[in-house]
């Protein structure tokens, strides 16, 4: 197999495949030989023996999975990178490309149909556009999987892996805990990369939950609140509550001091438990 981490060889294929990196579709292709396999490795640490990835590229990620995988499946938007994987992905019998969104997939049926019976793993060098939607349909989906080990922007990684309640949390913060366990794993530059994005990038994984930290009786109603409560940063949870939810601000800070907080109180001081008591008085 050839090495996809060199830009030569990188280059050549495109020029013989005529293919053109797409900015719009988040084409930062990884150029550094040690990310991968660390990648694959953590992803199928975890007692996961299959793995599904989201945007294969030129199928850098793709091979070190299938090389510890039984079977990998590669969800890819593009088509005009399927004949450049046929040619770098030729040496693997365990692999199948899948031309699709990955957000237009039916996740659960997909794991279903090809990974019957096995513990799969979702491992990604996310497209930075819609790292949160990825990770949140996932999540939202109650996805059968093991663990999400993805790489995405600094900055993405600090927000989705920040305790809640801390100043770096946000409505995805509480969210990501809510499904899974989130860890940083380590930082990737973004020399790593062709083209070289602006930003420095992270590779973290979530361990899904088998329950939720805490228990909320209206899920929905739950998300709705979180939303609504980190919708105005510089504002207080029950201004965002109340134009969010369409709630008398009198209710809500009502409720907000039955459920034994500070009427004042920011959305990103309040922990996992203290939003759970607060839904329940809303
Ligand atoms: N895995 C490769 C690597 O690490 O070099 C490519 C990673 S690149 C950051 C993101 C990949 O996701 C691209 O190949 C892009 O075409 C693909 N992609 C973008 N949007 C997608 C979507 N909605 N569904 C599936 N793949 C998508």
């Amino acid at each position: 197999m050839k090495n996809l981490w060199e830009i030569g060889t990188i280059k050549d294929i495109m020029t013989r495949h005529g293919f053109q990196f797409s900015k719009s579709l988040g084409q930062n292709f990884l150029i550094n030989p040690t990310v991968c396999p660390q990648m694959a490795e953590y992803a199928l640490s975890d007692g996961a023996t299959c793995a599904i990835e989201i945007g294969a590229g030129v199928g850098i990620l793709t091979a070190e999975l299938a090389k510890r995988a039984k079977k990998v499946v590669s969800i890819e938007v593009d088509s005009a990178l399927l004949p450049v994987l046929d040619e770098t992905l030729a040496d693997f019998d365990n692999v199948e490309v899948i031309n699709a969104d990955v957000l237009k997939t039916d996740i659960n049926a997909l794991i279903e149909e090809k990974f019957p019976g096995e513990k799969v793993a979702v491992c990604a060098n996310l497209p930075y556009y819609i790292t949160s939607p990825i990770i949140m349909y996932f999540l939202e989906n109650k996805a059968k999987i093991e663990n999400m080990t993805v790489m995405v922007q600094k900055e993405a990684a600090d927000r989705l892996c920040a305790e809640v309640g801390s100043r770096e949390s946000g409505a995805v913060t509480v969210a990501v805990n809510y499904y899974a366990e989130a860890e940083k794993l380590f930082g990737v530059s973004k020399g790593s990369f062709m083209p070289a994005p602006k930003v420095d990038s992270a590779v973290m994984q979530l361990k899904i939950r088998s329950n939720p930290p805490i228990e909320v009786s209206d899920e929905k109603k739950f998300f709705s609140l979180v939303k609504s409560a980190f919708s105005q940063r510089r504002k207080t949870a029950a201004n965002g509550i109340s134009s969010g939810m369409g709630k008398p601000k009198a209710d809500v800070i009502a409720a907000i001091e039955r459920a034994g907080l500070d009427a004042n109180v920011r959305a990103e001081k309040l922990t996992m438990e203290e939003l759970a008591r607060l839904c329940e008085e809303i």
